[in-house]
């Protein structure tokens, strides 16, 4: 009954997977970052978390690279004003 997970912090709860997370999202003060890093330095469980996720976001970056998503939002939004407009005019 043994894992391979030899990292308590990670494997109870998730809490260092969460602020690990939280530390790609650009969402934690200086020291938070520095305690992120230095775990993902020494858990391999983390170092591949992170390593998976960077990856996920640079592929997410380059697909979204080309379209703004507040340039979508607005065009949504025209969009359905223009709609209810139709609409209200019948
Ligand atoms: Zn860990």
């Amino acid at each position: 009954m043994t894992t391979d997970q030899d990292c308590p912090d990670c494997s109870d709860g998730g809490e260092r997977l969460e602020q690990l997370y939280r530390y790609l999202d650009g969402a934690l003060t200086a020291e938070d970052i520095e305690q992120v890093r230095a775990h993902v330095a020494e858990c391999p469980d983390c170092h591949h978390q992170q390593e998976l996720e960077l990856l996920i976001r640079s592929a997410v970056r380059r697909s979204c690279q080309e379209k703004a998503p507040a340039q979508l939002r607005a065009t949504i939004m025209t969009r359905i004003t223009q709609i209810s407009t139709t609409v209200r005019r019948g």
